[in-house]
């Protein structure tokens, strides 16, 4: 059983609303018609949440110019959230290199195949941050030393699979959520990929340094974590960050240099912005 928060508010808004909704614990959002609905584990504190989005409403309400968002909760079933998964849930390429499916659909010769049962684990490479996350990792494999990779915030394990099959050699995805814990390890499965260590928790769980570090995660977070992520970098190691709304990324990026690092390219894809820095 999920919550699901059904949130009717006009379309300038709800990006940043997602965002939002994510940094409450939400595992996905989705925009349907006039509204952005977040999905949410059993476990949360429903009147948290509700407070939370109460207090935005009397928010957006008091404006100058007053936003109306009105918002709604039910209970969704696992079996229901995979089935709505599924009707949208068509190939993608990603990359000059993957192309994503779920398990139902046949695979393409010509591309590495990333097969992705979903769950309720974000990552099934139809968002723009995950398939620029692919394209910065292609782009810098061959520029860093040490083979190992870190996926922060591994969802699916969709960047995991993808940096087994760029050659690193040992492979370490964590996600604080158990949920995609248990969906990475189903779909590394379904890959025959070996050598990923999937680990509930943060990063300071992890050992060790990384040649490349994959942190699609928030802004927010990214500006928290930049120092323990340029700790965890071996020497000319490689951090990718996504999840960076455009107007956010200046702040992330000086989150980077402070912690040492050097910003080599910043990748736009509609709203939003990823970067590659380097130790
Ligand atoms: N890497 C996947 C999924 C990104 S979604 C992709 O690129 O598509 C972000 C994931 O990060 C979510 O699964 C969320 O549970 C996890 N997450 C959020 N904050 C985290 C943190 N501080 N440490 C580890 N994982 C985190």
């Amino acid at each position: 059983m999920y919550h699901t928060f059904t949130i009717a508010i006009p379309e300038p808004y709800r990006e940043a609303l997602g965002q939002r909704l994510i940094g409450l614990g939400s595992l996905g959002v989705e925009e349907r018609d006039d509204a952005i609905i977040g999905y949410f584990p059993e476990a949360i504190d429903q009147e948290l949440i509700s407070n939370e989005l109460e207090l935005l409403r009397i928010l957006f309400q008091s404006l100058v110019d007053p936003v109306a968002m009105t918002v709604k909760h039910s209970f969704l079933q696992r079996s229901d959230w995979n089935e709505s998964w599924k009707k949208g849930f068509k190939p993608v390429d990603a990359g000059t290199r993957f192309t994503i499916l779920p398990p139902w659909e046949r695979p393409s010769r010509e591309r590495i195949p990333l097969i992705i049962d979903p769950g309720m684990a974000f990552g099934t490479g139809h968002h723009e941050t995950t398939r620029s996350c692919l394209v910065l990792m292609e782009r810098y494999v061959g520029a860093v030393t040490a083979d190992r990779f870190l996926d922060l915030g591994t969802g699916t394990g969709i960047l995991a699979m993808a940096a087994r099959a760029l050659g690193f050699r040992s492979v370490v995805g964590v996600d604080t959520d158990p949920l995609a814990i248990e969906a990475s390890r189903r779909n590394s499965a379904l890959n025959n990929a070996e050598g990923i260590e999937l680990i509930e928790g943060g990063i300071d769980q992890c050992e060790g340094n990384f040649g490349m570090i994959a942190a699609n995660l928030i802004s927010g977070t990214l500006v928290e974590l930049s120092g323990q992520i340029a700790s965890r970098l071996a020497p000319e190691g490689i951090v990718i960050m996504s999840g960076i709304l455009k107007g956010q990324d200046d702040e992330v990026v000086a989150a980077a240099v402070k912690s040492g690092l050097k910003c080599r390219e910043r990748l736009n894809d509609g709203k939003w912005v990823s970067l590659a820095c380097r130790r």
